[in-house]
């Protein structure tokens, strides 16, 4: 049977039930995997490993809903009325509008989604294969039937396969089978209940819980079980996130408050100017125009689209835009330290052992150097003790330290930072390291987790022994260890040897120094209180009666760009916490350097923690914390609780266990480097250099993204007041005052000249004061007071007297008004409108500029720095002028050319809005 013939289906409760020697050959494959000639022929075969959903909406009803919200209905109608009162250019120009619209907003929407996208294909996951007989790291989406690869805890594991090899392997299949329960998976058949049972299967898109296996893939892509099931359903419904809430709310009000101004105004032209009914509602859908807000909603998504992409460029990954606001409201971040807050680059610099205490120098790397003990070059073999810890350092082992290509470059580490370490020290010392594995090769392992925060590997010592080695936690350790080790021999440890080895990590510790605890048991081969095979050794029958050996102690030194970090968050009042699986003393060390708290903090360890009661926990966070030894379950613990205290919860992790925490809090941030698969599903931003000032830079971005908004939000608003203006004096004159500012002009202003400088407020820099204020109320409105007061009574104001008074300005010049009438025909009314249209333009070149800080001086960030602001800003002058000199759009806006007296007078206009609005905003700081 050829690849090709399993196109056609694959049958897992078949396969299951074969030899696994059946399944080789029918996969062409082997117990060592393919080679990469092999693989490459299969790809090209079967095709990529990928899954591709079902689409979630057509395409066309997405392109629709952008031309039947209540927006687009009110435009729609409002332009058949025009046409029908015989203004069919008015008409059509209002349909034209509502078109060009929905185009933008689907263009929006779409960018958006594929900024997003391809943010996601930025992560790729990765798979460990054996291929030519070696493993390696592999693209999952190049894994092939009749692949070899391993599976460890944390993996999402990409294809469907049969196991071939497993240690303690238990797999999540709640992707699949909707339970949440691990199960048992293993080489030997074994069928079970319903679909997916059987024993000797695990499934793509299913999660590795814990321990190791190694499988043969039998199915990819699509061919899979949850290819299949993905091809069925449809994506997950996107759930809507309060901004856009609060948006639609925003847009639904302001479009009722339209057409109420809209129906006010249009009984208020029958009665008080006595106008034609026709004429009156023209007049009223001038208003009901002015004041819809077209532009808002794709104008967010483009400026969350862009914040995410900015987010992107400083190391944090955000899968969706809703997680942009969220971010803004961040109140609290609960972090891990190591490799978070610390470098995770561990270097060996003290060993303690029972008889002795050493000072480990020695620069450089595994063969550019070599390891000093108390400043002399120390030979192992003559210390028994040191022997052993080095030789167990090197056993209970999973990573490997290759070579630098150069010398001077860093050795490439595969694995741990924290195991790489230990390797160096060895080789350093003269060990070597692969030898000693195939002296004493690994017959099975209980591997790390961060709950018992210990590992232990089972070696095979001689024909008569085997041997268990042990390292981890020293309090763990402590508690399962009855004897230590003494100048080579062993004898029974006592309270005083545990008083002395806690005393000495204890002083470690308070330098911010992390200790690892080394032991060891010999177990005779026909030791009865063991089962004879090491499958089923277990942490408790194994992890017990364990020798004492010694410490290695490493430092791992603070990110640079930690401190800085640290204090912005202070600044900005967001509370960090750390919650740690090291030791108190460390946790403090290192909390205290770094300026995260005072050295008055509570330290709370895990077994604290379960101690307390939820009232004294709620306690105990008002104050400042430190969580140490604890297990990412408890994480979920602290999150919750923050929650319940009204905190917005930022939380990080990496291992599978911290999941749940990650799904529950506010913002779950995984890390990209280190981070196991099933957290970087369960998070909701993943940092790809693993760094906690890249979570502080996302939450500035957040609140950048948030205060842009309301940015434009104030500049489209306060346009409606001088777009209104004009109306309002001809209703309360009577119609005295001929009206200053035509229907279509109104059109050209809100969606023509405003579009593109309220686009590149959009794009506006973090504000610098920022990260100096607290976080915002979530329950605060995107429109509030200070922004309606603004807009109003005083963007607004000041813009509708300017450009009132340019309308009667040239009346004065044309027709020598007060004295002569307002010109209400001909080309004098033409000019006079055309002025109010140009003052208005002015007006919002002057907002636009404003609109750009809330309170920092505009010179302070640069009148220049926005391009976005400027090339908006140039557009709507260039229209402006193709609509006062093209004669072909003179006759539909009711335009005229305006003289050079006149752009004098309209180019002034910014100059004192800025400079009083400059005034005003220096008076604001020097209140604040
Ligand atoms: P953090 O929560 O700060 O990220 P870790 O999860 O890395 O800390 O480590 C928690 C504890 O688990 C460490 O203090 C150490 O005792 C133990 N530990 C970490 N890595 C290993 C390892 N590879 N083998 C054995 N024990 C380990
Ligand atoms: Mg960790």
């Amino acid at each position: 049977m050829t690849i090709m013939q399993n196109k056609a289906k694959i049958d897992a409760s078949k396969i299951a039930q074969e030899s696994i020697e059946d399944v080789y050959q029918e996969f062409e494959t082997s117990k060592d995997g393919l080679t990469a000639s092999e693989a490459n022929k299969k790809l090209q075969e079967v095709g990529k490993n990928t899954i591709q959903r079902g689409q979630k909406e057509p395409q066309w009803k997405v392109f629709l809903k952008n031309f039947t919200s209540l927006m687009a209905l009110l435009l729609w109608v409002s332009g058949f009325i025009a046409i029908f009162a015989q203004m069919v250019e008015l008409g059509i120009a209002i349909w034209a509008v509502n078109i060009i619209n929905g185009l933008f907003s689907y263009w929006q929407e779409h960018a958006a989604q594929k900024a997003t996208d391809s943010l996601l294909k930025m992560l790729p996951s990765y798979t460990q294969v054996i291929r030519d007989g070696k493993s390696q790291q592999i693209n999952a989406e190049d894994l092939v039937p009749g692949d070899v690869f391993i599976i460890q805890a944390g993996n999402s594991i990409s294809a469907d396969a049969r196991i071939i090899e497993a240690t303690s392997f238990q797999v999540d299949e709640s992707s699949l089978t909707g339970e949440s329960v691990q199960v048992s998976k293993k080489p030997e058949y074994e069928h079970g209940d319903g679909r997916f049972a059987e024993a000797n299967m695990v499934y793509a898109g299913t999660i590795a819980g814990s321990g190791t296996a190694t499988a043969v893939a039998v199915a990819t892509g699509m061919q899979t079980e949850f290819g299949k099931i993905a091809k069925l359903t449809q994506t997950q419904k996107t759930t809507t996130s309060p901004l856009q809430k609060e948006l639609n709310r925003l847009t639904h009000q302001l479009s009722w408050i339209a057409i109420g101004i809209g129906v006010a105004f249009f009984i208020a032209a029958i009665f008080f100017v006595k106008y034609p009914v026709a004429k009156s509602f023209i007049f009223a859908l001038g208003m009901i125009v002015a004041f819809i807000p077209e532009g808002l909603l794709p104008t967010v998504t483009l400026s969350l689209a862009q914040g995410v992409t900015r987010m992107a460029k400083k190391h944090a990954l955000v899968k969706e835009l809703n997680s942009v606001e969220t971010l803004g409201e961040t109140t609290v971040i609960c972090s891990d330290k190591t490799g978070t807050l610390t470098q995770n680059q561990m270097t060996i610099n003290h060993l303690w052992t029972a008889k002795q205490e050493y000072q480990v120098t020695g620069e450089g790397y595994v063969n550019n150097g070599e390891v000093q003990l108390n400043n002399q070059k120390v030979d192992y073999h003559n210390d028994a003790d040191l022997e052993m810890l080095l030789r167990i350092s090197a056993l209970n082992n999973d990573t490997k330290v290759e070579q630098p290509d150069k010398a001077g470059d860093k050795p490439k580490i595969v694995g741990t930072p924290t195991e790489a370490s230990l390797v160096i020290l060895a080789e350093k010392a003269g060990m070597n390291v692969d030898e000693e594995s195939k002296v004493s090769p690994r017959l099975t392992e209980l591997p790390f987790d961060s709950d018992r925060k210990r590992m232990t590997t089972i070696h095979q010592l001689d024909e008569k022994h085997r041997s268990v080695c042990v390292k981890g936690s020293l309090d763990g350790i402590l508690d399962i260890a009855d004897s230590i080790l003494d100048d080579g021999k062993e004898r029974p440890i006592t309270d005083d040897d545990k008083k002395k080895v806690l005393d000495a990590d204890a002083g470690y510790a308070k330098d911010g120094l992390r200790s690892l605890a080394v032991a060891y048991r010999v177990v005779e081969n026909d030791d009865a209180s063991m089962p004879n095979d090491v499958k089923d050794w277990t942490i408790e029958n194994t992890e017990k009666h364990l020798t004492f050996v010694g410490l290695t102690v490493m430092a791992d030194p603070p990110r640079p760009e930690i401190y800085e970090a640290i204090q912005k968050c202070h600044d900005a009042n967001i509370k960090v916490i750390m919650v740690t699986g090291d030791g108190a003393l460390t946790a403090k060390s290192i909390a205290v350097r770094i300026g995260i708290t005072s050295n008055q903090a509570r330290v709370v360890t895990g077994d604290e923690l379960t101690a307390m009661s939820d009232d004294e926990l709620i306690k105990a966070l008002e104050g400042e914390i430190i969580f140490a030894r604890v297990a990412p379950e408890q994480k979920y613990r602290v999150v919750t609780t923050l929650q319940k205290l009204g905190h917005v919860v930022a939380s990080t992790g990496d291992g599978v266990n911290d999941a749940p925490a990650l799904k529950k809090a506010d913002i779950g941030v995984a890390m990209g480097v280190t981070g196991t698969d099933v957290a970087k599903d369960a998070a909701d931003m993943i940092l790809t250099d693993d760094n906690f000032s890249s979570i502080v830079a996302a939450i500035e971005e957040g609140r950048t993204v948030y205060s842009n908004i309301q940015k434009f939000l104030l500049y489209i608003l306060n346009s409606n007041v001088s777009e209104a203006a004009p109306s309002v004096l001809f209703l309360f004159s009577r119609g005295l005052i001929t009206l200053p500012l035509t229907v279509m002009q109104i059109l050209t202003v809100d969606l023509g000249t405003d579009m593109f400088p309220a686009l590149g407020l959009g794009a506006e820099k973090s504000e610098l004061g920022i990260m100096k204020q607290p976080p915002r109320d979530r329950k605060a409105h995107l429109l509030n007071k200070s922004i309606i007061w603004k807009a109003f009574a005083w963007y607004g104001l000041v813009a509708s007297v300017i450009s009132s008074g340019a309308y009667f300005f040239v009346n004065h010049v044309n027709t020598g008004w007060p004295a002569g009438a307002l010109a209400a025909t001909g080309m004098n009314y033409r000019e006079a409108t055309t002025m109010t249209l140009a003052a208005i333009v002015f007006c919002q070149i002057g907002a636009a500029l404003n609109c750009r800080t809330k309170d920092t001086s505009l010179f302070k960030i640069g009148i220049f720095s926005n391009h976005r602001v400027l090339f908006g800003i140039a557009f709507e002058i260039c229209l402006l002028a193709l609509l006062i000199y093209v004669p072909f759009l003179q006759g539909l806006f009711n335009t005229a050319p305006l003289g050079l007296q006149e752009w004098i007078f309209l180019v002034c206009i910014p100059i004192p809005l800025v400079l009083v609005e400059e005034l005003r905003k220096k008076i604001f700081r020097r209140k604040a």
